[in-house]
């Protein structure tokens, strides 16, 4: 009972692990780091380099998804976390994992055309409007959406360019950053809108998307229709950048220089999340951009949940162990 109970106040923090299948056309070989997957939250990863006991390590984290889970399934645990912000609580969801193991099909999906294969942002949203549609006897809730990416620890606002008059007709846009949606149309228009602005500048998309963090905020408010009292909730949806770490050969000017900014907004990530795990007096916000965009939401009675990804190739082992690593330090 004891540990189930701290357990429940360490709740605020919860860290998924997701392991990708092999891609189609990938020479798997049958082989893989992950050796075996508990439904405990254990997962066993074998180095390919090594025999015997030295061979395995053991992680543990509070569920472990395999390759076949549906991105429904991801969901689900995600749901209630989605839902107290509608009751006024703040919560931010990470997707945290080298570049190519499968953080962007978490958090947004390969498609967002097909809405069984929708990612956890989208999957969020189309709650919200929902759960917001029942109470509408007794709270009525406006809905509004930002969406930033932080560059070279510098914050870009993906939906500047956004007006009265754009593509999404009606809405009434002030000051351009925090845009109202009503339905997931509504966000899948602005979704597509912000993509292209964060092409902008960028030489290849996906070479800059795996540099810089995407977080995707959504504002709740609601009023009470009784008692007139306001409550405010938001959720901040983060894709970060690629943790792999780059060889200082290959690192040269820019590469270098953004290299260096992920790895230090990355630390002070966990450095923040770790600080609150142990309910540290200090929790060092200011070490990073990303963290103070998100200190309202990390600490105090926010809701923290991580999906860290695995990418099951032999060679990725050295990067798995790194993540998981500093998955297990935040959970
Ligand atoms: P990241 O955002 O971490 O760089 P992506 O989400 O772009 O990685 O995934 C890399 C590739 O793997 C993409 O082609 C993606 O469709 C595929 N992929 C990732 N996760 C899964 C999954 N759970 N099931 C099937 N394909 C996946
Ligand atoms: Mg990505």
């Amino acid at each position: 009972l004891l540990y189930n109970q701290v357990q429940d106040l360490k709740g605020a923090i919860r860290v998924y692990c997701r392991v990708r299948p092999f891609l189609p056309g990938q020479q798997s070989n049958g082989q893989s780091t992950v050796d075996y997957i508990g439904e405990d939250g254990n997962i066993m990863i074998v180095n390919p380099l090594k025999q015997g006991k030295d061979a395995r390590k053991v992680f543990s984290f509070n569920k472990v998804f395999t390759t076949n889970a549906t991105q429904e399934q991801i969901y689900v645990d995600t749901q209630p976390l989605v839902r107290s912000v509608l009751d006024g609580y703040n919560a931010c969801i990470f997707a945290y994992g080298q570049t190519g193991s499968g953080k962007t099909y978490t958090m947004s999906g390969p498609d967002l055309m097909t809405e069984e294969t929708w990612g956890v942002n989208y999957r969020a949203l189309r709650d919200l409007f929902h759960i917001s549609k029942e109470r509408a006897d007794a709270i009525k809730y406006e809905v509004s959406v930002q969406m930033i990416e932080i560059y070279n620890e510098q914050v870009r606002d993906l939906l500047v360019n956004i007006r009265n008059n754009s593509q999404l007709n009606g809405l009434n846009v002030p000051d351009a950053c925090l845009v109202p949606v009503s339905c997931t149309q509504d966000v899948l228009d602005l979704m597509k809108i912000g993509q292209k602005n964060r092409a902008v500048g960028a030489t290849a998309l996906n070479e800059r998307s795996s540099r810089s963090h995407s977080v995707l905020t959504i504002h709740v408010r609601g009023r009470d229709l009784v008692s007139n009292s306001v409550l405010k909730g938001c959720l901040h949806l983060v894709d970060l950048a690629g943790s792999e770490r780059v060889e200082k050969s290959e690192a040269v000017g820019e590469r270098l220089k953004e290299a260096q900014h992920i790895n230090k907004s990355l630390s002070a990530l966990g450095d923040v999340i770790s600080a609150l795990a142990q309910k540290s007096q200090h929790i060092p916000y200011r070490n990073s951009k990303l963290t103070q965009v998100l200190q309202d939401s990390l600490g105090g009675h926010a809701k923290t949940l991580m999906f860290v990804h695995i990418n099951p190739e032999l060679n990725a082992f050295g990067e798995t162990i790194s993540t998981l690593k500093f998955a297990e330090r935040v959970a």
